[in-house]
């Protein structure tokens, strides 16, 4: 790794030099990656220590008496403590799951089995009645919002969302009010996939807990980008993937507080999860492994433990300044640009590198086009966030989003782009 050292400030061209797929172009002009929101690259140690046990170590876990499989168990396992350390948990409140959107569902779904009279006594606490309200925000990725509206329609609770403003800011003092005696669920982003701005935590759990309600934050976009803690944060549910976070496909996280954990019936059932089974009835393994049927993608959570010890020498705190370093200057120049409109321009706020915006009278897939001719890779369309569009009257939106290994002259050449992009398009300025 180029900067093992974390109290150093980050240096992205130096890391460069640890994703080989940076270094190629597109057409004549050099790739500038500029959708690590969407997935991210990976540096070659995470692809080296998943191929390294591919090829050395590979075994299923959690059975076997042989001495591979008793590696690839100590592997996964050491994977887990790895990858909890990271995220603030511990090795028991860490559930291994394909990613955030599979992580938001184990959870909904298993809140519709304890409303179902699944998992005893315990789970009875976290059952929804008919009229109870869910209540999300209106900024929310579709993976946080869809598995909430089928719960609320199988169960008969309730949907309500927490507006935002429109420089993007949530509405407190809405959820002040939407968060009451009802309220059994609060779920939202911690940070947007759109607007890229940090939400209040701490007054949503708050609010969420003066009530008794149970948190579920999706924390996609802030784990790949900030120091982030989620037993210090207080929520009680926590959603990431690895994909973001310089990790593989196909492996994430959800994170429970252990009594939260403890009383959520099982979701997927199956092979690996359970102590004792009959023919009519099975009895569970307790967390994390209740929550983690059939054969696990071991390969992954060792390449995810891999980014996660990749960020951890980078430094947290490194990561998070060179984000709002990027995301200063991506959003000082944007707000230059004739007819660009930024989504959520509130000045003040704590951000992460993803900017959101509308070029006026030219649409967001013909930007993305022009911009890829450049060698810039950006994402165009709703960004799985089809209502928060619809808010700020808008289809579709150009978003452009940083990594650690995003320069400054990446922000320039988007920027130079952009100011070329109506003229081409025959829009006057
Ligand atoms: N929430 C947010 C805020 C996201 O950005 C994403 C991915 N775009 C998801 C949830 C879903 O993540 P995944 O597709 O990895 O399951």
């Amino acid at each position: 790794m180029s900067s093992p050292n974390a109290d150093t400030p980050l240096d992205p061209a130096a890391l460069r030099a640890d994703f080989p797929i940076l270094s190629q172009t597109i057409g004549d002009a050099p790739l500038v990656y500029l959708d690590s929101g969407a997935t991210s690259q990976k540096p070659r140690a995470v692809v080296d220590a998943e191929v390294d046990f591919l090829l050395r170590a590979n075994s299923a876990v959690h059975r076997g008496a042989h001495t591979l499989a008793a590696e690839a168990t100590e592997l996964y396992e050491d994977a887990r403590a790895t990858v909890a350390g990271f995220v603030g948990a511990d090795e028991e409140t860490l559930v291994w799951t394909a990613g955030a959107t599979a992580s938001l569902n184990l959870v909904a779904y298993a809140i519709g089995n304890a409303t179902a009279g699944r998992g005893g006594a315990a789970s009875a606490a976290l059952a929804l009645r008919a009229g109870d309200e869910i209540v999300v925000t209106e900024i929310e990725h579709h993976a946080n919002l869809i598995p909430w509206q089928e719960l609320a329609a199988r169960t008969g609770a309730v949907l309500r969302h927490i507006p935002v403003h429109d420089d993007g800011t949530l509405d407190l003092d809405a959820a002040a009010t939407l968060i009451g005696e009802r309220t059994r669920v609060v779920a939202f982003p911690h940070v947007s996939n759109v607007l890229g701005i940090v939400n209040p935590v701490a007054e949503l759990v708050a609010l969420a807990r003066a009530v008794g309600a149970v948190t579920v934050l999706d924390a996609c976009q802030s784990v790949p980008n900030l120091p982030v803690d989620f037993a210090a944060l207080g929520v009680d549910l926590a959603a990431f993937s690895g994909h973001k976070m310089l990790g593989p496909y196909g492996i994430g996280g959800l994170y429970g507080r252990r009594e939260i954990l403890d009383a959520l019936p099982v979701f997927l059932t199956g092979g690996s999860m359970v102590t004792t089974v009959t023919q009519d009835e099975a009895e569970f393994l307790p967390a994390p492994q209740k929550f983690e049927a059939g054969t696990q993608p071991v390969s992954q959570t060792i390449g995810l433990a891999a980014a996660a010890r990749y960020l951890d020498a980078l430094g947290m705190d490194a990561v998070r300044d060179h984000e709002r370093a990027i995301e200063r200057r991506t959003m000082a120049a944007l707000r230059e640009i004739p007819g660009v409109r930024l989504l959520g321009d509130a000045s003040g706020v704590d951000r992460v590198g993803i900017a959101a915006f509308d070029v006026a009278g030219v649409h967001a897939h013909d930007v993305g086009q022009f911009l890829d001719a450049r060698g810039i890779a950006v994402r165009v369309g709703h960004h799985c966030a089809k209502p928060l569009h619809a808010r700020f009257g808008l289809t579709a939106s150009v978003r452009a989003s940083a990594s650690v290994f995003t320069t400054e002259s990446d922000v320039d050449a988007l920027i130079d782009a952009l100011g070329d992009v109506r003229a081409y398009f025959g829009v006057d300025a």
